[in-house]
């Protein structure tokens, strides 16, 4: 019987990684309304990314004869002052959702679940990442500030970004 405590805080990280991934399209369609599609496509790989880390713990929960419970999803943020105050806010969601991968951590040492602490040391790596590389697009987008030329080479870069490779991560 998997542990129910470990199970009910999994469930709420997969309702947090799903309100994530509504985040990231609430921001995409921000992006396509300001004519910004390489910031769009970005956002919208980053949707899939966190639909694949709500479907990695729903796999789990599974693997690990748990229930997994579906809870309704707070609303996403729809207004975004610049692409600056986009990013500004996908750092600090991500930095909250470090905090509670580290939580589950936690109540999995508590609980002295290990192989939850092994499946969870992926998502603490993963976090990492995610805080990177929002973090490294904040800072370029200070340095663009009004160079709106400066704007559009960023977009064309953005726009470079694949489907991520954590779609994969089913074979797992
Ligand atoms: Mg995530």
């Amino acid at each position: 019987m998997f542990n129910k405590k470990i199970q009910d805080a999994i469930n709420d990280q997969i309702r947090r990684e799903l309100e994530s991934a509504q985040i990231y399209l609430s921001m995409a369609a921000y992006f396509d309304s300001v004519n910004l599609p390489g910031f769009a496509q970005w956002m919208k790989m980053q949707f899939q990314e966190e639909q694949a880390h709500a479907f990695k713990f729903y796999d789990y929960v599974f693997d690990r004869g748990g229930q997994v419970i579906l809870q309704a999803l707070g609303l996403p943020p729809t207004e975004f002052q610049s692409p600056l105050d986009a990013f500004e806010q996908t750092l600090a969601h991500e930095q909250k959702v470090t905090g509670h991968i580290n939580d589950l951590y936690a109540l999995a040492a508590e609980e002295r679940e290990y192989s939850s602490q092994i499946f969870l040391q992926w998502f603490i790596e993963e976090q990492v990442e995610e805080e990177k590389s929002a973090g490294d697009i904040m800072a370029l987008l200070e340095r663009v500030g009004d160079n709106e030329q400066a704007l559009m080479m960023l977009d064309r870069e953005l726009a470079q970004r694949q489907a991520p490779a954590e779609a994969g991560a089913a074979t797992e």
